[in-house]
């Protein structure tokens, strides 16, 4: 089993000629409700690569909470340690410009709220082969569960803030992309960032967009992995469908590169076809793109 204790935001996405400045109104062409948030992104991810998960966070007990809460459930995740909190539930407010760029605002509500895991939450997580982490819920929540003894602890550090020594100690396996990295450790390169994580996690993955992923280990182990070529339609949540994908091969004990390669499938997939989590494959699907790939 496979836990993520993580932020669930809806995206509240209106679609706009330009966007308004300070002052300004003008009128969208489409509005849209899409539950998100990297946590619940990323449980979805790995649910629908197959592995069975459990999600840890809360839901405010707004209008928002109940579609959060489905969609986590619609896809087989068990919400049994979702809170429902009184307040708002995290959302995003976003704002996409014909020209395709967006600027986001980001309201915890809900997640924000979260502390550190019961004895319930602590009593899931330790039971589980992996807990995936990110950084939208409340640094010292994150760190109580990143101490809960069992799990290989995988983490994203989106938003890219300091990491405290007390969370970095206990990650097995850091996850951020190329810019992330470059926030982290101050490289100019993916490479060197590759290097600069080593001296803090055991094993960290560098995601490249569409020029794919960089993994090295302290064992000396050094990989590049290419994406899958795609056309990109929309790369909204590519970063978790790879984290939570890269999750289950681990934990189905696939060696770095084949769970590189399945992580990388799981991300193009999600990439060529529009939508966030609605755009995360099954497993069914990763694998026949796998054996296309390798001429099965
Ligand atoms: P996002 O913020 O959109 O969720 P991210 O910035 O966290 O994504 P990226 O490095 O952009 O993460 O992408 C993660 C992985 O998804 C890449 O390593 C790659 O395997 C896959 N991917 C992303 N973009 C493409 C693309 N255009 N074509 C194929 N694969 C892609």
């Amino acid at each position: 089993m496979i836990s993520v204790f993580g932020s669930a935001n809806m995206d509240l996405v209106a679609y706009v000629p330009a966007a308004p400045r300070l002052g300004e109104t003008v009128t969208g062409w489409a509005f849209r409700t899409i539950p998100g948030g990297k946590g619940a992104n990323q449980a979805v991810a790995a649910a629908r690569a197959g592995a069975e998960v459990a999600f840890v966070g809360a839901v405010g007990d707004d209008a928002f909470g109940p579609g959060l809460r489905a969609a986590l459930a619609d896809a087989g995740v068990d919400v049994g340690r979702l809170r429902t909190v009184p307040g708002p539930s995290g959302i995003a407010h976003i704002v996409v410009e014909d020209g395709g760029g967006n600027a986001i605002i980001v309201v915890p509500g809900a997640n924000g709220t979260v502390a550190g895991p019961d004895d319930g939450d602590a009593a899931v997580i330790g039971r589980s082969a992996a807990l995936l982490l990110q950084l939208e819920l409340p640094m010292e929540a994150v760190v109580a569960a990143a101490r809960v003894p069992g799990p290989e602890v995988i983490l994203t550090p989106a938003p890219a803030v300091p990491l405290p020594d007390e969370l970095l100690e206990r990650v097995d396996l850091i996850v951020p992309n190329e810019h992330e990295a470059a926030a982290l450790t101050g490289a100019a390169g993916p490479d060197e960032a590759l290097e600069a994580l080593l001296g803090r996690v055991p094993e960290a993955v560098v995601t490249l967009g569409e020029r794919g992923a960089l993994y090295g280990s302290r064992d000396g182990t050094r990989l590049r992995v290419p994406a899958l070529p795609v056309r990109a339609v929309d790369t909204t949540a590519a970063g978790d469908t790879f984290a939570g994908a890269l999750a289950v091969a681990r934990t189905e004990g696939l060696g770095p590169e084949r769970a590189l390669r399945f992580a990388s499938a799981a991300a193009a997939l999600s990439v060529g076809r529009a939508g966030a989590s609605t755009s995360m494959p099954h497993r069914h699907e990763i694998d026949e793109a796998l054996a296309s790939m390798e001429g099965r």
